[in-house]
């Protein structure tokens, strides 16, 4: 069986190739952000296994060329090296798949003592049979002999481990990436029966390479936007939890620029120039991550940059200019990791916490009580999410409270603003400002709101069944509500099965910046007025008032927000020109009901400029619905 052959048809090319990609994969790993992965190190190691194969195999072949006496001992050890490197890379390939896998140890343990016989096996076989001269083996002569081939069963065997668990564990891997995997062995299995019928062995490490790229491809590399320079947020986590793991130490900082956080919009050239220049040229190290179009964040290890603070303003200054330049609103974050943040490994969600509690154009540092007030978050939103998933309307961590108001026509408090708060367990009462902006970030609110017109419902037929006169009471519901189909319906419900007559029960409603918001609400309000219950227009004076599209719709009550009762006393033109509105919307037929009268004062402007209704803490703050008998009277008295 002479196999002469062997070694007059092999060239270096396909070693030198393998040895070069892998450089060149070295390159990428290092250049590109990689999420650092406990497989991470996995695939390194394979890497280099794959340029030690490549080596020995090429110096096998030379240290043959340069035998003249006849003896080979040098070419069996430097073979025995080549088959042991390449089935490292088989069994790392094994512990690799588990590890994605996430097997347990229970189902790891056989799989891992298999692979390792194997390996051992190869190994032992090789040596025993190279010394015994019954395996490969080269004659005083020089020619080879191929003799007993452990080397293609022991390959044979880890293929067979290899899709055993690819297929027994298939579920486990993202079906795509899967295919990715399989495909490459597929093209590593070609190119070995290939080369095998020519009797060739110069592509056998080459064969190796293609799994090891694919996983590269699939599972490490976390592509950059180029022109920012920021990778996608999935990598955040995996470096939050590497740096936890090593205990390394980072600062971060997070801007947040809400006009461009919008679908479609991207940042300008020039800004994305800036941004870029965050993460590259003041920061070493430094990784910049994009959470969504109007949000990137920057971590930086901090003993690479023991003086951030210097860099931190610098980055400021420049981004100061840039703001001058094109006015963007902002929302500056900075700090340091903070280890309870990154174990739970929720920088994001922590972040927008602090933003939702921070003004525009601001920069914040952290402090301790951002994490006391993180964690009062998370709590609430749980029970929040408990509550929606209950969906019991009598729930009783949602409290009713309301605040009367008084009628000036008839001298009486005869409505009232229903008020929501929330009595948890661990933080006892939870007031609007807590909640609502999280309920209605996290489309909880239209259950709280069923839960409130429910008991403002109840305390209405309390109240009428006992005797009292009860014009309505009022009930805030949230822009983000109507949008829904089932908003009208739902209202509808409750008010029917509670019993009580559709005019006792009023929504007050905020306007609404968008066009379709706009005639979408106009649709639902028609909708309900026609069944008899009445809107209020809330806050008026807040900000953004579109008169035109106030009178569009059919409200009943305008609600002048307190900063309106606040201006009317600064001086005579603003208390005439709130007077002259109030009066205007009298005359339009509407009725005027002011909020935030506190003092005496307050009433009497009020009650000047057209007031129909007054409600603040003069008359009263607010108090459990339950209470609401000690200021409405009987109808008989
Ligand atoms: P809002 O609808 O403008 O409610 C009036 C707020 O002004 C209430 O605060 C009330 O306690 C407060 N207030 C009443 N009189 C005075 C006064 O004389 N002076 C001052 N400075 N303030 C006064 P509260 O109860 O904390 O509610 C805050 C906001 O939370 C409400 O503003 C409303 O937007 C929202 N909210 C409350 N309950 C609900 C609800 O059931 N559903 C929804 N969607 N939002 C609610
Ligand atoms: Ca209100
Ligand atoms: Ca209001």
């Amino acid at each position: 069986m002479g196999q002469q052959i062997y070694f007059d048809n092999y060239t270096p090319v396909g070693d030198l190739i393998v040895i070069a990609t892998c450089f060149v994969m070295i390159i990428l790993v290092t250049t590109s952000y990689v999420s650092k992965t406990k497989n991470f190190r996995l695939f390194l190691n394979m890497i280099g296994y794959l340029i030690l194969a490549s080596f020995c195999d090429i110096i096998h072949h030379q240290l043959y060329l340069g035998v003249t006496d006849g003896s080979y001992t040098g070419v069996y050890v430097v073979r025995i090296l080549y088959h042991a490197f390449l089935f490292s890379i088989l069994l790392l390939y094994v512990v690799y798949i588990v590890e994605i896998q996430r097997l347990e140890i229970r189902k790891r343990i056989p799989i891992m003592t298999i692979a390792s016989l194997i390996y051992l096996t190869v190994l032992i076989t090789d040596i025993v049979t190279a010394v015994r001269k019954t395996g490969f083996r080269l004659d005083r002569t020089g020619k080879a002999v191929s003799g007993f081939n452990i080397f293609l069963v022991g390959y044979l065997a880890f293929i067979v481990v290899i899709v055993y668990l690819m297929i027994a564990y298939r579920d486990r891997i993202y079906k795509r990436a899967m295919i990715g995997f399989y495909g490459t062995m597929v093209v590593s299995f070609m190119v070995l029966l290939i080369q095998g019928r020519h009797g060739q062995s110069s592509f056998t490490a080459a064969s190796f390479l293609f799994p090891v790229i694919a996983m590269m491809y699939l599972i490490h590399s976390t592509p950059y936007d180029v022109e920012l320079g920021a990778v996608s947020i999935a990598a955040l986590k995996d470096l939050v939890k590497y740096d936890y793991d090593k205990k390394i130490n980072f600062v971060f900082m997070s801007l947040y620029m809400p006009d461009l956080d919008v679908e479609g919009r991207n940042i300008p050239k020039e800004l994305q120039t800036t941004i870029r220049h965050f993460s590259s040229e003041y920061f070493k190290n430094a990784v910049l991550f994009q959470v969504s179009n109007g949000h990137v964040i920057l971590i930086a290890p901090k003993k690479n940059n023991p003086d951030y603070e210097n860099r931190l303003n610098r980055i400021l200054n420049s981004f100061q200019l840039e703001y001058e330049r094109y006015q963007f609103d902002y929302k500056v974050v900075i700090g340091e990791s903070i280890d309870e943040i990154s174990r739970k490994n929720e920088y994001v969600s922590f972040i927008q916490n602090i933003y939702r509690n921070m003004d525009i154009d601001t920069i914040h540092l952290l402090e301790p009580d951002d994490v006391e007030s993180f964690n009062q978050y998370e709590y609430i939103l749980e029970e929040l999410n408990d509550i929606c998933k209950k969906h019991d309307l009598h729930d009783e961590r949602v409290l009713a409270y309301c605040q009367p108001v008084f009628n000036i026509k008839t001298g009486k408090y005869d409505t009232a603003e229903a008020l929501m708060r929330l009595k948890l367990p661990d933080l006892g009462m939870v007031f609007p400002d807590q909640f609502i902006p999280i309920a209605e970030e996290q489309g909880y609110i239209h259950v709280l709101t069923e839960i409130i017109l429910q008991k403002t419902c109840d305390e209405i037929r309390h109240l009428i069944e006992e005797g009292y006169e009860v014009n309505r009471i009022s009930v805030n519901v949230s822009v983000l509500e109507l949008r829904d189909d089932g908003f009208t319906g739902d209202i509808d419900q409750i008010i029917d099965d509670s019993g009580i007559p559709n005019e006792k029960v009023a929504i007050e409603i905020t306007e609404s910046r968008s066009d379709s918001d706009f005639l979408m609400m106009k649709g639902k309000i028609e909708e309900l007025k026609e069944r008899g219950i009445k809107f209020y227009l809330d806050d008026f004076g807040t900000g953004y008032s579109n008169m035109e599209r106030i009178m569009e719709l059919p409200f009943d009550i305008i609600k002048f927000d307190r900063s309106l009762v606040l201006a009317s006393d600064t001086d005579r033109k603003s208390e005439m020109m709130v007077g002259s509105l109030a009066n205007m919307f009298s005359e339009l037929n509407y009725s005027v009901l002011y909020e935030g009268v506190e003092n005496d004062g307050d009433e009497k402007r009020c009650i000047n400029m057209s007031a129909s209704y007054l409600q603040g803490y003069k008359y009263s703050r607010p108090i459990p619905i339950t209470d609401l008998d000690r200021f409405f009277s009987k109808i008989d008295a």
